[in-house]
Protein backbone atom coordinates (compact mmCIF):
# COMPACT_ATOMS: atom_id res chain seq x y z
CA UNK A 1 0.00 0.00 0.00
CA UNK A 2 1.33 3.42 -0.66
CA UNK A 3 1.18 6.14 1.50
CA UNK A 4 -1.41 8.67 0.48
CA UNK A 5 0.24 12.79 0.91
CA UNK A 6 -2.19 15.08 1.36
CA UNK A 7 -2.07 18.35 -1.03
CA UNK A 8 -2.90 21.68 -0.31
CA UNK A 9 -6.19 21.44 -1.68
CA UNK A 10 -7.52 19.00 0.63
CA UNK A 11 -6.39 20.10 3.92
CA UNK A 12 -10.04 21.90 5.73
CA UNK A 13 -8.82 25.23 6.38
CA UNK A 14 -12.46 26.20 7.77
CA UNK A 15 -10.85 26.44 11.35
CA UNK A 16 -9.36 29.43 10.30
CA UNK A 17 -12.62 30.72 8.87
CA UNK A 18 -13.95 30.50 12.71
CA UNK A 19 -11.13 31.50 14.29
CA UNK A 20 -10.93 34.72 12.18
CA UNK A 21 -14.16 35.91 13.07
CA UNK A 22 -14.23 34.59 16.65
CA UNK A 23 -11.04 36.82 17.16
CA UNK A 24 -12.74 40.21 14.97
CA UNK A 25 -15.94 40.14 17.00
CA UNK A 26 -13.84 39.99 20.24
CA UNK A 27 -11.28 42.65 18.86
CA UNK A 28 -14.91 44.66 18.46
CA UNK A 29 -16.59 43.86 21.24
CA UNK A 30 -13.52 45.13 23.81
CA UNK A 31 -13.80 47.84 21.72
CA UNK A 32 -17.40 49.27 21.74
CA UNK A 33 -16.51 48.60 25.75
CA UNK A 34 -13.72 50.85 25.87
CA UNK A 35 -15.46 53.66 24.13
CA UNK A 36 -14.27 53.68 20.74
CA UNK A 37 -15.70 51.92 17.35
CA UNK A 38 -14.29 48.03 16.17
CA UNK A 39 -12.87 50.26 12.91
CA UNK A 40 -10.72 52.05 15.52
CA UNK A 41 -8.52 48.54 16.21
CA UNK A 42 -6.36 46.88 13.45
CA UNK A 43 -5.92 43.03 13.79
CA UNK A 44 -2.69 41.81 12.62
CA UNK A 45 -2.15 38.21 11.82
CA UNK A 46 0.87 37.28 12.57
CA UNK A 47 2.36 34.89 10.11
CA UNK A 48 5.35 33.40 11.72
CA UNK A 49 5.84 29.73 10.64
CA UNK A 50 2.78 29.46 8.61
CA UNK A 51 2.67 28.10 5.09
CA UNK A 52 1.39 31.21 2.61
CA UNK A 53 -1.59 28.99 1.34
CA UNK A 54 -2.77 29.16 5.00
CA UNK A 55 -1.92 33.00 5.25
CA UNK A 56 -4.06 33.15 1.90
CA UNK A 57 -6.58 31.47 3.55
CA UNK A 58 -6.85 34.30 6.58
CA UNK A 59 -6.60 37.08 3.20
CA UNK A 60 -9.89 35.60 1.65
CA UNK A 61 -11.31 35.76 5.00
CA UNK A 62 -10.28 39.37 5.09
CA UNK A 63 -7.04 39.96 6.90
CA UNK A 64 -5.39 42.71 5.00
CA UNK A 65 -2.26 43.12 7.78
CA UNK A 66 0.24 40.63 7.97
CA UNK A 67 3.18 40.99 10.88
CA UNK A 68 6.40 38.72 9.85
CA UNK A 69 9.38 38.40 12.52
CA UNK A 70 12.07 37.47 10.33
CA UNK A 71 13.25 39.37 6.78
CA UNK A 72 13.87 36.35 4.92
CA UNK A 73 11.07 34.46 5.90
CA UNK A 74 8.95 36.91 4.91
CA UNK A 75 10.74 37.73 1.37
CA UNK A 76 10.80 34.04 1.31
CA UNK A 77 6.65 34.04 1.06
CA UNK A 78 5.87 37.09 -1.07
CA UNK A 79 5.77 35.22 -4.48
CA UNK A 80 3.60 33.08 -3.11
CA UNK A 81 0.75 35.37 -1.37
CA UNK A 82 -1.91 37.18 -2.26
CA UNK A 83 -0.38 40.89 -1.65
CA UNK A 84 -2.87 42.96 -3.71
CA UNK A 85 -4.25 45.23 -1.11
CA UNK A 86 -1.97 43.45 1.84
CA UNK A 87 -0.27 45.72 4.29
CA UNK A 88 2.73 43.77 5.65
CA UNK A 89 4.81 44.92 8.82
CA UNK A 90 8.04 43.71 10.30
CA UNK A 91 7.21 42.82 13.63
CA UNK A 92 10.47 40.96 15.13
CA UNK A 93 14.34 42.51 16.20
CA UNK A 94 15.83 43.39 12.77
CA UNK A 95 19.61 43.63 11.90
CA UNK A 96 20.82 46.97 10.61
CA UNK A 97 22.60 44.57 7.75
CA UNK A 98 19.04 43.74 6.50
CA UNK A 99 16.93 46.57 6.62
CA UNK A 100 17.75 47.18 2.90
CA UNK A 101 16.33 44.05 2.03
CA UNK A 102 13.03 44.77 3.53
CA UNK A 103 12.56 48.88 2.81
CA UNK A 104 10.21 48.79 -0.16
CA UNK A 105 8.57 45.66 0.81
CA UNK A 106 7.23 46.81 4.48
CA UNK A 107 5.15 49.63 5.29
CA UNK A 108 5.85 49.26 8.64
CA UNK A 109 8.16 48.59 11.06
CA UNK A 110 7.12 47.95 14.47
CA UNK A 111 10.26 46.72 16.35
CA UNK A 112 12.38 49.59 16.34
CA UNK A 113 14.42 49.36 19.62
CA UNK A 114 17.81 51.48 19.25
CA UNK A 115 18.83 54.52 17.58
CA UNK A 116 21.16 52.97 15.43
CA UNK A 117 18.64 50.94 14.39
CA UNK A 118 16.33 53.90 13.10
CA UNK A 119 19.39 55.76 11.16
CA UNK A 120 19.77 52.95 9.07
CA UNK A 121 16.30 53.02 8.33
CA UNK A 122 16.27 56.35 7.24
CA UNK A 123 19.35 56.29 5.19
CA UNK A 124 17.93 53.37 3.35
CA UNK A 125 14.43 54.71 3.54
CA UNK A 126 16.20 57.88 1.69
CA UNK A 127 17.98 56.03 -0.74
CA UNK A 128 14.25 54.77 -1.73
CA UNK A 129 12.58 58.30 -2.10
CA UNK A 130 10.78 57.28 0.76
CA UNK A 131 9.81 57.61 4.45
CA UNK A 132 9.32 54.62 6.55
CA UNK A 133 6.55 54.33 8.90
CA UNK A 134 8.18 53.07 12.35
CA UNK A 135 6.88 52.23 16.07
CA UNK A 136 9.61 52.49 18.97
CA UNK A 137 9.28 49.32 20.83
CA UNK A 138 9.23 49.94 24.59
CA UNK A 139 10.96 46.75 26.92
CA UNK A 140 7.38 47.50 29.37
CA UNK A 141 8.78 44.83 32.11
CA UNK A 142 12.34 45.18 32.11
CA UNK A 143 13.27 42.25 31.26
CA UNK A 144 17.06 41.73 30.69
CA UNK A 145 16.31 39.21 27.86
CA UNK A 146 14.28 41.60 25.64
CA UNK A 147 14.72 44.52 23.04
CA UNK A 148 13.07 48.06 23.35
CA UNK A 149 14.16 51.09 25.07
CA UNK A 150 14.04 51.48 28.78
CA UNK A 151 10.42 52.94 29.86
CA UNK A 152 11.88 55.90 31.48
CA UNK A 153 14.09 56.73 27.68
CA UNK A 154 11.42 56.00 25.43
CA UNK A 155 10.36 59.60 24.83
CA UNK A 156 13.47 61.28 24.28
CA UNK A 157 14.41 58.58 21.98
CA UNK A 158 11.31 58.42 20.15
CA UNK A 159 11.63 61.78 19.35
CA UNK A 160 15.17 61.24 18.41
CA UNK A 161 14.27 58.76 16.33
CA UNK A 162 11.53 61.26 14.48
CA UNK A 163 13.88 63.91 13.59
CA UNK A 164 15.66 61.45 11.14
CA UNK A 165 14.29 62.35 7.74
CA UNK A 166 13.47 59.10 6.76
CA UNK A 167 11.34 57.46 9.20
CA UNK A 168 8.09 58.87 10.67
CA UNK A 169 7.31 58.11 14.23
CA UNK A 170 3.58 56.94 14.22
CA UNK A 171 3.28 55.16 18.02
CA UNK A 172 5.01 52.38 20.33
CA UNK A 173 5.04 48.95 20.30
CA UNK A 174 5.05 46.73 23.51
CA UNK A 175 5.00 42.98 24.47
CA UNK A 176 4.78 42.19 27.99
CA UNK A 177 5.93 39.73 30.02
CA UNK A 178 4.40 36.83 30.22
CA UNK A 179 1.56 37.12 32.91
CA UNK A 180 -0.21 34.61 34.98
CA UNK A 181 -3.35 36.35 34.69
CA UNK A 182 -5.25 38.74 32.90
CA UNK A 183 -5.11 41.31 35.69
CA UNK A 184 -1.95 41.54 35.52
CA UNK A 185 -1.48 41.68 31.56
CA UNK A 186 -3.62 44.86 32.05
CA UNK A 187 -1.46 46.25 34.43
CA UNK A 188 1.51 46.54 31.80
CA UNK A 189 -1.36 47.39 29.50
CA UNK A 190 -2.29 50.01 31.22
CA UNK A 191 1.20 51.65 32.12
CA UNK A 192 1.78 51.06 28.09
CA UNK A 193 -0.73 53.29 27.35
CA UNK A 194 0.03 56.04 29.37
CA UNK A 195 3.13 56.37 27.98
CA UNK A 196 1.81 56.66 24.76
CA UNK A 197 -0.85 59.19 26.00
CA UNK A 198 2.38 60.86 26.83
CA UNK A 199 4.35 60.96 23.97
CA UNK A 200 1.17 61.77 21.76
CA UNK A 201 1.04 65.19 24.04
CA UNK A 202 4.60 65.61 23.10
CA UNK A 203 4.72 64.57 19.46
CA UNK A 204 1.69 66.51 18.59
CA UNK A 205 0.63 65.10 15.13
CA UNK A 206 -2.43 63.68 13.76
CA UNK A 207 -0.41 60.60 12.87
CA UNK A 208 1.29 59.83 15.76
CA UNK A 209 -2.33 57.05 16.31
CA UNK A 210 -0.82 53.65 16.82
CA UNK A 211 -0.56 51.61 19.98
CA UNK A 212 0.74 48.39 19.41
CA UNK A 213 -0.19 45.76 21.94
CA UNK A 214 -1.85 42.49 22.44
CA UNK A 215 -1.24 39.01 21.58
CA UNK A 216 -3.50 35.48 21.08
CA UNK A 217 -3.72 35.29 25.23
CA UNK A 218 -4.63 38.75 26.02
CA UNK A 219 -5.85 40.79 23.23
CA UNK A 220 -8.99 41.55 24.47
CA UNK A 221 -7.96 43.02 27.51
CA UNK A 222 -5.10 45.02 25.50
CA UNK A 223 -8.40 46.52 23.37
CA UNK A 224 -10.11 47.16 26.86
CA UNK A 225 -6.90 48.89 27.58
CA UNK A 226 -6.50 51.30 24.66
CA UNK A 227 -4.72 49.53 22.09
CA UNK A 228 -5.41 50.32 18.55
CA UNK A 229 -3.26 47.22 16.77
CA UNK A 230 -3.54 43.82 17.98
CA UNK A 231 -0.89 41.26 16.89
CA UNK A 232 -2.52 38.00 17.09
CA UNK A 233 -0.47 34.47 15.96
CA UNK A 234 -1.65 31.23 16.92
CA UNK A 235 -5.13 32.01 18.36
CA UNK A 236 -5.53 32.72 14.27
CA UNK A 237 -3.27 29.90 12.91
CA UNK A 238 -3.15 27.44 15.42
CA UNK A 239 0.10 26.62 17.58
CA UNK A 240 3.25 27.11 15.51
CA UNK A 241 5.55 24.40 14.58
CA UNK A 242 9.01 25.53 14.19
C1 LIG B 1 4.75 35.81 17.61
C2 LIG B 1 4.44 37.22 17.92
C3 LIG B 1 3.10 37.65 18.13
C4 LIG B 1 1.92 36.71 18.11
O1 LIG B 1 1.98 35.78 19.15
P1 LIG B 1 0.73 34.84 19.49
O2 LIG B 1 0.82 34.61 20.94
O3 LIG B 1 0.90 33.61 18.68
O4 LIG B 1 -0.49 35.58 19.12
C5 LIG B 1 2.89 38.99 18.36
N1 LIG B 1 3.90 39.89 18.39
C6 LIG B 1 5.17 39.53 18.19
C7 LIG B 1 6.23 40.56 18.23
C8 LIG B 1 5.48 38.18 17.95
O5 LIG B 1 6.76 37.83 17.80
Amino acid sequence: MTEKISTEAEIDLSYIDENYKYIKDRIAQAAVKSGRTPADVRFMAVTKTVPPFIINRAIACGADLIGENKVQELLGKLDDLRTDGLEMHLIGHLQSNKVRKIITTVKMIQSVDSLSLAQEISKRAAENGLVMDVLTEVNIGCEWSKTGFEYDELIEQSLAVDSLPGVNVRGVMAIPPVCETEDEARGYFEKTRRLFEDAKQLFAKPDFDTLSMGMSSDYAAAVLEGSTLVRVGSALFGSRRY
